[in-house]
Formats: C-alpha cells, structure tokens, sequence
C-alpha cells in the first residue's frame, strides 16, 4: 500500500503528462472529482510538508509540484463555481482567492488549523440552528464530500448520492441523529423533505429544498421552503412566480448574496428585496440565507421590514465567499438593526459546528469593537460599500444628529462611529442580540417548537 502511495504521489508530482483540471473538467465531472481526491488526499513528503508551511506563511513563496497543482486543481475548481463570472473577474481576484483556498486547505491538511474554544452556552442558548442542510448530517460518513469544497452543491449532491445507495435508510438516519447534538431544533430540508422525526429530544422539522429556479410551489405537508442553488453568480433567476405562490403562514428562506464575486451578491440581494416587496406574502418574516454581501442600504431595508439574514461564517470562508470569518459585516448589520442570526450552513460538511459559530462571531464581533476604540479607517464592506452619516442619522445621539445632518454624503470612519452612535445602539452589538434574534425567529417561525 505504502509503496503504491509513494509511486501515486511520484506518478503525479513529476509527471508532466498529468493532465490539469481544466482539461478533466471538460472530460467528465466524475473524472474531474477522481482528479480532485488525488491530489487531494496525497500524502505530502518532507520536502513538500516544509514548503507548504512556507506557502501558509507566506503565498509569494515559490510553489513546489505538489502546491502548483493544487493552485491549478482550485482555480479550476472556483471557476467552475463562478460560470461566466469568471470572464470577467481579474487574474489577481482570482489568485488571491485560491491562496485563500490552498491555505484553508493546506492547514486543515497538516493539521495547524487553531481550534477556537467553542461558546456552549450561547449556542445553547441560542436553541437552534437557523441555517442548516440536512444532508450534511452525513458528510461525517461520506468525508470524500468535504474534498468537493468550495464547489458545496456538488458535495451535496455527491452526499445525496452515497447516501440513497444505502439500503437501510432509517436506521442510518437515526444512527446520524444520535451523533448529533448541536441543536435542539433541525429544520430539515432538499431532498429529505419527508422527515418528521423526533428522535434523542430532537425536534426536526421537514422543510421542502425548492430549487426550480423560477415557478411556483404548493405543498400542505411541509412547514416552508428552502430555496437554495437558484443563485448563479452573474444571473438573477426572477422569484416573482415562487412568492406568489406562497400562501399563508409558510416559513421560506432564500438563499441570496452568497457569490465569490461580491458585486454580483449585492445586485442579487436588491433584486430579491425588490420582488419580495410586491410578492411576499407569507405572514412569516422571510429568512434570507447568508446575505453576505448585501448592501448598506439593502441591509436598512431589511431591518424596516424585520426580515432575517443567517450569516454561515465559516461556510462563507470555506467556499470562497468571503477571505476571512471577520469580513463578514456582523457589526454593521447589528448597527443598522437588522435582524442576523449565526447559522452553520450545514456544520459536518464545512467542520464547524454551532458553538464554534459562535466563537467565531463573538471574535468578529470583539474586532468590531476594538475598531470602534482606535481604528481609523472607513467602515468599509468587502463589496466596497462605505457606511455615510446618511445611514445612521437616526442612530446617533441627539448631540450629534446636527452635525450629521450637515455631513450626510461623507463616509464614517470606525472611530468616529464608536464617538457619535446612541449608547443603545453601541449596546446591541453584542452576542446577546444574536441570540434575541435566533430566539425570536424560532418562535416566529415554530411556535410549538419554540420552548
Ligand atoms: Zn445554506
């Protein structure tokens, strides 16, 4: 065995013939995922561990055989994401976001990723998990999935795949169930959609993945929909025949502004608001999944309207979205008073789970602060957005709402808004708020769950 890694990884490394991901992709993307495992799953030597290190250290560093082909493995992998986006993206955007990549994964690889201490209580507290996918409760007996990363929906798809191939499926299911222990309530959903069990104290509730990019659903035996996978990154597919025909009390989550391309997510989310305004109806407040990088104005109209946006931290690093957990604009969102709540995404699949999530918001958080104490840069979002007096004219103390009225235009520095927001406001940046939210959305969408 040993000896036929060595030659595996000697085969691959030194052989120019190896053929790279573009050339596999365009084959088959069975072909391409064999591909993607091997390079994947090789076993590093030496020479090639050190020069990883080197590289997480430092990405100008210069790239050995082994990390070249990876660097070309997810390129290929994050232009497949992107579609036709990637036209037109520079060569620089691209790159840096691989090394992002190639460093998540070199770290997980060796082993050097930092553990956080994980906030049992919050999460606990928090009593669910807003934004989670159940298949991945298996990505923990089909790992290979986690290989499919940043492509997820093909490592769903591969999961939901292994996962029917499997001839006893309930007591699988129950077998996964017990394993887990993050939440007391699971909202279930994709292809999964008749699950109703409770099982171990778990509340589980069946929600229908709806991915038929437009059009209208009608379902009685679910409590709402999950709409994810419609979002290309350069198109908006119209949702004005799916909230038309949602009727009632249904609980519905989009999934929106979730593109490696943030300008593409900011258009996407406008769009979304824009449709929900004329054709939502539901009387439940509607969930947009990561919401990650909607604009500024987008984020007042969304607190006007007490919609939620589910924020899926370490999801968003994992696949690209965002570089860093601590990009994503939790803190500003808290500012203007929307209602975010911290999800998983679908914890087994990107190795997180809810309190580590929320470990990772209250460091985004407590960077948040600390910014407002001595930072002066403008408060600044990855989609470039800059925060003006103009949004938080009514957040500011009274002593300050004249200056403010003068300067509405002019951007905001995180110092000077630590210095003129009402202390009210400067108090709900805080976990706690993110915990308010998650209990007010788990009553307002189950109520009989909720206690
Ligand atoms: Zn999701």
């Amino acid at each position: 065995m040993l000896l036929f890694l060595s030659f595996l990884i000697s085969a691959i490394i030194s052989n120019p013939c190896v053929p790279d991901g573009r050339q596999l992709a365009r084959q088959s993307e069975e072909e391409f995922f064999d591909y993607a495992c091997r390079i994947k799953l090789l076993e590093l030597n030496k020479e090639e561990s050190e020069a990883s290190v080197r590289f997480i250290k430092d990405p100008a560093e210069p790239l050995t055989p082994y990390l070249e082909t990876l660097h070309g493995l997810l390129k290929e992998q994050l232009t497949l994401r992107m579609g036709h986006a990637a036209k037109e993206v520079s060569r620089d955007f691209l790159d840096q976001k691989v090394h992002r990549l190639m460093k998540i994964f070199l770290k997980d690889k060796l082993g050097l990723q930092k553990p956080v201490t994980p906030e049992y209580d919050l999460a606990n507290r928090a009593k669910w998990d807003p934004h989670f996918h159940g298949s991945s409760l298996f990505a923990d007996h089909f790992p290979k999935a986690r290989l499919y990363l940043p492509n997820y929906e093909e490592a769903y798809a591969y999961i939901k795949f292994e996962h029917r191939r499997l001839e006893d499926r309930s007591i699988f299911i129950k077998k996964a169930m017990e394993e887990e222990s993050f939440a007391k309530v699971t909202e279930v959903c994709s292809s999964y959609d008749k699950w109703h069990i409770v099982h171990a104290g778990k509340r589980m509730i069946p929600i229908l993945g709806h991915k038929k990019v437009s059009g209208a659903v009608d379902r009685h035996d679910v409590w709402g929909y999950d709409v994810c996978g419609l979002e290309e990154e350069d198109r908006y597919p119209s949702q004005k025949a799916f909230f038309e025909s949602v009727q009632g009390s249904k609980v519905v989550r989009m999934h929106m502004g979730e593109t490696i391309v943030p300008a593409k997510g900011r258009e996407h989310v406008r769009l979304l608001l824009d449709e929900a305004e004329r054709y939502y109806t539901s009387s439940k407040p509607l969930r947009i999944g990561h919401g990650t990088h909607i604009s500024i104005e987008d984020m007042i109209r969304v607190a006007k309207k007490g919609y939620y946006i589910e924020a899926c931290l370490s999801s968003n690093k994992r696949t690209g979205i965002l570089d860093k957990r601590s990009d994503y604009p939790l803190g500003v969102m808290l500012v203007l008073g929307v209602n975010v709540v911290i999800g998983t995404d679908g914890g087994r699949l990107y190795s997180t789970t809810l309190p580590e999530e929320y470990a990772h918001a209250v460091r985004n958080l407590q960077k948040f602060h600390a910014k407002l104490k001595n930072s002066d840069a403008w408060v600044l979002l990855p989609n470039g957005d800059c925060l003006c007096y103009k949004h938080i004219l009514p957040l500011l103390r009274e002593e300050n709402k004249k200056r403010g009225a003068e300067r509405l235009e002019e951007g905001v520095t995180y110092k000077q808004l630590g210095a003129v927001l009402d202390p009210s406001v400067l108090e709900r940046i805080s976990s706690e708020t993110l915990i308010q939210n998650a209990n007010v959305l788990l009553e307002a969408c189950y109520p009989s769950h909720s206690r």
